[in-house]
């Protein structure tokens, strides 16, 4: 069975939105200048551990907790049944094919 991007762009949110919350996340893309492309964007708290500084990148906390949580996504995303993406063949010398699907993971203020 095929979906429609808007269909498919509406399961991804309706996914993500169950785990984090409507106001934190956004679902983009498939339509207009990046043809394809599905941008994720989520916001999550900073986790109780958080040593950040002012006006520094992420503390290692943060980074553990971003890129947990970009996975956890990755998987929410991927398990969805019929989920397709446009694929494209990324120059990195091996020729793999990637799909364009980009999630972002941010820490809220
Ligand atoms: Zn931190």
């Amino acid at each position: 069975m095929e979906i429609t991007i808007t269909q498919r762009n509406r399961l991804i949110k309706k996914e993500l939105v169950n785990k984090y919350g409507s106001y934190n996340v956004s679902v983009i893309g498939g339509r207009g200048t990046a043809t394809g492309w599905v941008e994720v964007h989520i916001y999550i708290e900073k986790p109780d551990d958080c040593c950040c500084l002012e006006n520094t990148p992420y503390c290692s906390q943060c980074m553990k907790k971003l890129n947990v949580t970009r996975d956890e996504a990755n998987k929410l995303i991927y398990a969805i049944p019929n989920i397709e993406f446009y694929t494209y063949y990324s120059d990195d010398g091996y020729n793999s094919e990637t799909d364009c699907l980009l999630v972002q993971v941010s820490i809220k203020k």
